[in-house]
């Protein structure tokens, strides 16, 4: 058996994937025993496919925390509050030391957007339990946080149907 070995991985990149690649190991982590927590940082309306597609996996949970979609020129404030409680839940999961794999969906976005520092992101990943793994995806992962994690992979856009005037796709986007 090797050594276990908590480790900190960020997808990132304006490519898609980001969030697919963290539940691809979700579904990976289930099949070796592992604890998985999936919070969701930022999400839009609809529902996702992966909510009820986690049901079927053992340890597997995934919890929205009930932030929408910031769009461009609309009022931050609102989201402001309720990303800092989504925030202060991440805290509480990670140091809690229930999983062994929690995965900060989108969390670079709400970095991004000043709802949660760069720092306080550096924080977290050094102040985890050392056997914990940590997923962190979303666009514009600042470079801190990729200083502090030991895989980084940013997703490139080579092209995307929506492009092409293609609506997203249940199953493919949600
Ligand atoms: P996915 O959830 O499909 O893995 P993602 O996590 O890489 O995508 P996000 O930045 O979280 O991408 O964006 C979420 C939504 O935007 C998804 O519906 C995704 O298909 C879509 N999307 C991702 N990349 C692109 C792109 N380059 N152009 C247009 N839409 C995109
Ligand atoms: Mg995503």
């Amino acid at each position: 058996m090797s050594a276990k070995r908590g480790l900190v991985i960020v997808n990132t990149g304006p490519g898609k994937g980001k969030t697919t690649a963290a539940l691809g190991t979700a579904v990976r982590a289930s099949g070796q025993g592992l604890r998985v927590l999936m919070l969701q940082f930022i999400k839009g309306g609809s529902r996702y496919g992966e909510l009820d597609g986690a049901k079927h996996l053992p340890g597997v949970e995934i919890r929205p925390l009930g932030l929408g979609l910031v769009m461009p020129g609309q009022d931050r404030s609102a989201h402001q509050a309720e990303a800092r409680a989504a925030w202060a839940e991440c805290l509480r999961v990670v140091s809690a030391a229930e999983h062994d794999l929690i995965i900060l969906d989108e969390i670079c976005v709400a970095v991004h957007f000043g709802f949660v520092s760069a720092q306080e992101v550096v924080e977290l990943i050094n102040s985890k339990p050392p056997e914990m793994h940590l997923i962190l995806t979303g666009r514009n992962c600042p470079e801190e946080v990729m200083a502090a994690a030991d895989t980084v992979t940013v997703m490139e856009e080579v092209k995307h149907h929506f492009a092409a005037g293609v609506k997203a796709q249940a199953g493919i986007e949600f």
